[in-house]
């Protein structure tokens, strides 16, 4: 199919997961607008096949190389373009046949075709975090140079995005991340340190890949946020606050220098920041569920626990110090959320692998891009090596 003129042309990286999928919904009520152009999986050859038999995207590509015939031949009847390899990510990121990319690969994998991207001046709508958490001095960097805009998905910084149109010429003096505390909101070590996968797994406001409802449970995703949201709003450390707010209806706010507080609120649904950042800076009209205060009393604010939840305390760390910290903390992170997820090691531990692995890699004060990428590998080697993986 042929896209028409003024549609939007799509390619979503990761279009099997949670953000991809929701990403499809949106895309499937507006099909006027938008036209996917390429899908993305890692592993998961059944859905990418039967997403690309309903959106007849020009190209898909599918990470795992043992499943590329049986795609092949499963879309042997289209004129589908079928790519195999974690090469193929970029080489089908640097087409010239898509408007805007949805970064929604889980971890450090989303890097190098998101950079692609960025490279070729694409709008990127991004939810993989880790990108600007890994290397963001060099994303926004080229960003800049290459006129790609960077619009999050990320619900909070889509919030902070939203509060921050019109204000070009007002300088913010903080931005207030919420957080909705996790699943283990209030408990303590003594509880935290016999819980198993299936438990962490249950959020209790957004359903989402296993990866980042991990993160959500330790506060690890709210520490990566920080310093996404440092890269993304050109922040110091210094302003920006986290709150728990256990409701997560406002989904972030900004302070300006007057005082004044904007916030941005709705139910948690991925939905909405995945299409504002689709249509910017265009609102799409939808039918999804109105909010309705009068069901929400109760709108609660406190302090997080450092204490317990450490890792929010290493992530600040990171984010303080620069170069090449926050790297190794989300390399260490990946290992250690993957080696809980397969029970090898217990929920405490992770914030161990974590802390023992930024104490151990060199630091280095301003790293190049290869810098970020051997920083990583030293890091998950490191992790492995002391879960003994
Ligand atoms: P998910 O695990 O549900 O999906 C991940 C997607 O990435 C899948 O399509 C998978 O095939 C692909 N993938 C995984 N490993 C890969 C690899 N090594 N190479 C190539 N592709 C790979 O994850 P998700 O919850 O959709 O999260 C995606 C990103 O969005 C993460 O960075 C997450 O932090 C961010 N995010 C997610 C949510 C949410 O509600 N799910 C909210 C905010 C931000
Ligand atoms: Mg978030």
């Amino acid at each position: 199919m042929t896209s028409e003129v003024n549609q939007k042309r799509v390619a979503i990286f990761g279009s099997t997961g949670s953000i991809g999928t929701q990403a499809l919904d949106v895309i499937r009520g507006n099909k006027d607008i938008f036209h996917v152009e390429v899908l993305t999986a890692h592993t998961n050859d059944e859905l990418l096949t039967a997403q690309a038999l309903e959106f007849n995207p020009n190209a898909v590509v599918i990470v795992d190389e043992t499943k590329y015939e049986k795609i092949k031949s499963a879309l042997s009847g289209t004129d589908i373009k079928v790519f195999a390899g974690e090469r193929a990510l970029e080489e089908v990121a640097d087409f010239d046949t898509y408007d805007i990319m949805i970064a929604a690969i889980v971890g450090f994998a989303g890097l190098k075709p998101t950079l692609k991207a960025v490279e070729k001046g694409k709008i990127i709508a991004l939810a993989n975090k880790e990108t600007l958490v890994v290397a963001g001095d060099i994303v926004m960097q080229k960003a800049l140079e290459n006129r790609a805009p960077i619009i999050p998905v990320d619900s909070e910084h889509s919030a902070i995005f939203q509060c921050l149109v019109g204000e070009s010429r007002n300088p913010i003096e903080r931005i207030i991340l919420t957080a909705s505390g996790g699943p283990f909101l209030g408990k303590k070590p003594n509880f935290l340190v016999n819980v198993k996968r299936d438990h962490a797994l249950q959020h209790p406001n957004w359903s989402m890949g296993a990866k980042i409802t991990v993160d959500s449970a330790t506060l690890m995703n709210k520490g990566l946020e920080m310093i996404e949201a440092k890269w993304l709003f050109n922040l110091t450390p210094e302003q920006i606050e986290v709150v728990v707010h256990p409701q997560s209806v406002i989904h972030s706010m900004v302070q300006f220098e007057d005082g004044s507080i904007k916030a941005q609120m709705g139910y948690p649904d991925m939905k909405l920041p995945i299409q504002y950042a689709l249509g910017f800076p265009n609102r799409i009209k939808n039918d999804f569920p109105r909010f309705n205060f009068r069901k929400y009393p109760n709108l609660s604010f406190e302090e997080p626990d450092y204490k317990t939840f450490r890792n929010l305390g290493l992530a600040i760390d990171a984010l303080q110090n620069g170069g090449n910290k926050a790297c190794v903390l989300n390399a260490a992170n990946e290992i250690a959320v993957w080696a809980f997820l397969k029970n090898r090691i217990g929920f405490l531990d992770i914030t161990a692998v974590v802390e023992k692995t930024m104490e151990a890699i060199p630091f280095i004060k301003h790293p190049t891009l290869e810098d970020y990428f051997e920083s990583d590998g030293e890091a998950r080697n490191f992790a492995a090596s002391i879960i003994k993986l």
